[in-house]
């Protein structure tokens, strides 16, 4: 989960990281009483978008009276920044900034670590500084068992080529945002810039924050930090029922066990659906997981039937430990369920059944004899008739 810069900012200086006020409003009169409230001579009004370049896209402003936050704000809001409405912007105490560096934090999957980049050249894309002049950025590995202690800060400002009380004091606020990255369970802690001012002080100006959601469990306040507006109703339903499922443009609903084979099916939906008008594709990726019960079926159909795109439904299933007979029976009685709920099903369903105990689970699919229920035993075969169904 990203995190908004007003998010990033207040978990900063939750862990003690050096920042500046900063106040959000979705309104040009809230603006005006947020400059009043920070009483600083010049306050930044910053749009609070999750994506990169506000500044150069005009979502970063600086007014120099609460009147002026109000216009800036009024300009701001509603703005498009790459596809991104503007709904609230944070009004910041202004910054006299003096030098602009570059400090980020990241996970390194492949070496099995963390990744420090650090730079005296900050504020700019640091993707254009890494390819252009990569000698200007450190990249200092970062032993996640030590995380960054007083060496490994040390040895991040002398490699981006800091000195004397600047490096000291770098050293110390790198320590605090490793703190924050360990601490909140994130995969990214980046500040773009992280800044000295007139006199002296380093101080985060920008931040983003990603949140590894695999460790929600370790942090009952991330929940609140969700941002229920931008999410998808369909996702965000089906995270409520504990289902793996991202909703996807098409018009073909996917249901599969094991994440590797909802993958594969999406390729070959996607592929026999080329054969057909329209050309149909996925709605979705929804994996019910290895021991998927005629609740959880009835769920992710429930999930599924609801997508108003969604035109035919593949159930593609391969029997391991939860064998086929059991997933029938879960079928069967998700029919049942849904329309105990009044969501029966009312778009056609292909399944295919493979893997341990098949012949059973076809059995019991057959003889229930469900309407608008199609048994294709392969999956180039059921692929094919789910996209020729929902091109109709
Ligand atoms: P981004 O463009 O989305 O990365 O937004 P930033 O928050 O990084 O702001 C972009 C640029 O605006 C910074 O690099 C600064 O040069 C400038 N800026 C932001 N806040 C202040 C401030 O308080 N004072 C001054 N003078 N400039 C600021
Ligand atoms: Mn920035």
């Amino acid at each position: 989960m990203d995190l908004y810069e007003y998010q990033a900012r207040d978990m900063f200086e939750a862990h003690g990281v050096p920042v500046l006020q900063g106040i959000t409003a979705t309104t040009p009169a809230e603006a005006k009483a947020a400059a009043e409230k920070i009483g600083s001579p010049v306050v930044v009004v910053k749009a609070q978008v999750k994506t990169g370049g506000r500044g150069k896209a005009g979502g970063v402003k600086i007014a120099r009276s609460p009147e002026e936050a109000a216009a800036r704000a009024e300009e701001i809001l509603g703005l498009d920044i790459k596809g991104h409405v503007v709904q609230t912007v944070m009004v910041a105490e202004g910054a006299d900034i003096a030098e602009e560096y570059y400090f980020s934090l990241l996970l390194d999957r492949a070496n099995r670590r963390y990744l420090a980049m650090c730079s005296r050249e900050g504020g700019m894309e640091i993707e254009q500084l890494a390819v252009e002049r990569p000698e200007a950025l450190a990249r200092v590995p970062v032993d996640p068992n030590v995380g960054i202690d007083q060496a490994k800060a040390d040895e991040i400002v002398a490699t981006a080529g800091f000195e004397g009380a600047d490096a000291v004091e770098i050293a110390r606020v790198i320590q605090l945002l490793g703190k924050v990255y360990q601490g909140e369970d994130a995969t990214l802690v980046e500040v773009n810039p992280l800044v000295k001012t007139g006199d002296g002080k380093i101080v985060a100006l920008d931040g983003k924050v990603t949140l590894d959601e695999n460790a929600d469990f370790r942090h009952p306040a991330h929940a609140a930090l969700a941002d229920k507006s931008a999410e998808d109703p369909l996702e965000a339903k089906a995270k409520a029922k504990g289902l793996n499922y991202v909703k996807l443009d098409g018009s073909v609903g996917i249901i599969g066990n094991g994440a590797g084979l909802v993958m594969s099916t999406l390729d070959v939906v996607a592929y026999a659906g080329e054969e057909f008008p329209g050309q149909p594709k996925p709605a979705n990726f929804l994996d019910i997981g290895g021991g998927a019960s005629a609740e959880v079926m009835a769920n992710g159909l429930e999930i599924i039937l609801g997508d108003t795109q969604v035109k035919s439904v593949f159930v593609n299933v391969f029997g391991g430990i939860t064998a086929c007979d059991a997933v029938a029976n879960g079928i069967v009685q998700a029919f049942e369920l849904l329309a105990g709920r009044g969501e029966a099903v009312d778009k056609p369903l292909v399944v295919r059944l493979d893997g341990n105990n098949a012949e059973l689970g076809r059995k019991i699919l057959d003889d229930a004899g469900l309407a608008g229920l199609e048994r294709v035993d392969t999956m180039d075969g059921a692929a094919r008739r789910a996209a020729e169904l929902a091109a109709r």
